[in-house]
């Protein structure tokens, strides 16, 4: 019997993050996918993926050498950089992952657009951990959902963010659910 992949969401940070903004993503993870978190760095440049015309990072590049690397134990692993990303179609990403798959990644960089100096912060880590758990539900197969409160509403801007809760919605909670249980029979 091959061995099962562990419970186990590594949080990768790429670039110099504090560790109470790395600390909440991994509460936030914890809460809604009830995973074991680990940190380590890894992938110590970027400039594989970078678009010198765009001055941006294809984060799909990224996405496929972070699968690669990424320690076998790990069920999943989710990149936090302050690089701006993009994928071609698009004009910039907030963040992107590989649907059923390995790895997703956010960025920070345009995460704190419109902000008041009075709630930055706050507001800040609450758009963060809301793309974190977005990305992360891809790589478990949620799709986009057409509930505008539910996580995995896709965001167009950054009032989209705003705008949606931190809850999955009923529907996507039970095709988490049930991905997960899958998980564990393979
Ligand atoms: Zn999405
Ligand atoms: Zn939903």
């Amino acid at each position: 019997m091959k061995p099962r992949p562990a419970h186990t969401v590594l949080i990768a940070p790429m670039g110099n993050f504090e560790a109470d903004l790395i600390d909440h993503i991994r509460r936030e993870i914890s809460r809604i996918f009830g995973f074991a978190v680990e940190t380590q760095s890894f992938l110590s440049g970027l400039t594989f993926a970078f678009d010198p015309e765009r001055n941006q990072y294809h984060s799909t590049a990224i996405l496929e050498r972070l699968d690669n690397e990424a320690p076998g134990h790990v069920a999943k692993i989710l990149a936090v950089t302050e690089v701006d990303l993009f994928i071609p179609i698009l004009t910039y990403v907030y963040g992107e992952a590989q649907l059923g798959g390995r790895a997703c990644i956010i960025s920070t960089h345009r995460l704190r657009e419109g902000l008041s100096p009075i709630n930055t912060e706050s507001k800040f880590l609450e758009r963060l951990t809301k793309e974190a758990v977005h990305e992360l539900g891809h790589t478990f197969k949620l799709r986009h959902c057409t509930d505008h409160a539910c996580i995995m509403h896709y965001c167009r801007s950054i009032t989209d963010v705003d705008h949606k809760s931190d809850q999955l919605c009923r529907y996507c909670r039970i095709l988490l659910d049930d991905e997960i249980k899958r998980m564990d029979k393979r």
